[in-house]
């Protein structure tokens, strides 16, 4: 893929895919097709073996409470407080904000990037749609942005790197990738389809990671 990779392509990481809800079969595709091993993660011995972890798209609602339910949401937290690389897509998006608009009543997240994610954000306008995006740190052109009832990023704090923005109406753009440290979230589905240079981007920075810990 267009992917350039800065660290040796060789290195064997193992990503997550947190499997309680949600496309998890095509995280796993698409990790796999980037170069990582990839397992879905239901059990908090499961997270403790990988090097990276995924959250999928589906609906957040559902996954904070079977995060709960499987005892995962501390062990998570836990995890990405020390160091853990994460990335989210669509709902993941949502559960990695540090703070959340338009929630269910009293809904909760995982947390971990300083920003603050309005769910079902584009719903106001269009439900669903698909447009090209420049997504930073990924060469090669555009990708396609699949977005289905997504969330966008309101705001962030300065340690967040905005990656890619779109247009929601004459001169407003909204943010709808970000990277903060290790951990990454888009606000569209880079699973769904074959362009898989965004989780190239997120197999790069596991790498790198393991590296930094390993070395
Ligand atoms: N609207 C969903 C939610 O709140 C996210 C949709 C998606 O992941 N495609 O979780």
């Amino acid at each position: 893929m267009g992917h350039s990779h800065s660290v040796e392509s060789g290195q064997p990481v193992t990503i997550g895919v947190l499997a309680v809800q949600g496309d998890v079969r095509e995280h796993l595709t698409a990790l796999t097709a980037a170069g990582a091993d990839a397992i879905p993660v239901r059990r908090p011995v499961e997270l403790a073996a990988v090097d990276g972890i995924v959250l999928p798209g589906g609906e957040s609602t559902t996954m904070i409470r079977l995060l709960r339910t499987f005892d995962l949401l501390e062990p998570l937290r836990a995890a990405i407080a020390a160091g853990l690389p994460a990335y989210g897509s669509c709902a993941g998006m949502i559960l990695l904000a540090d703070r959340l608009l338009d929630g269910q009543e009293g809904q909760a997240t995982v947390g971990g990037i300083d920003m603050t994610v309005r769910r079902n954000a584009f719903g106001r306008q269009v439900d669903s749609f698909e447009g090209e995006v420049e997504v930073q740190g990924v060469e090669g052109g555009p990708t396609r942005g699949i977005f289905i009832r997504a969330p966008w990023v309101e705001s962030a704090g300065p340690g967040v790197g905005v990656l890619a923005q779109v247009r929601v109406q004459a001169g407003e753009l909204r943010a709808v990738a970000v990277r903060q440290g290790d951990l990454l979230a888009t606000a569209f589905h880079p699973e769904v389809g074959s362009d898989y240079r965004v989780h190239g981007l997120f197999v790069d920075m596991v790498r790198e990671r393991r590296a930094a810990n390993h070395g």
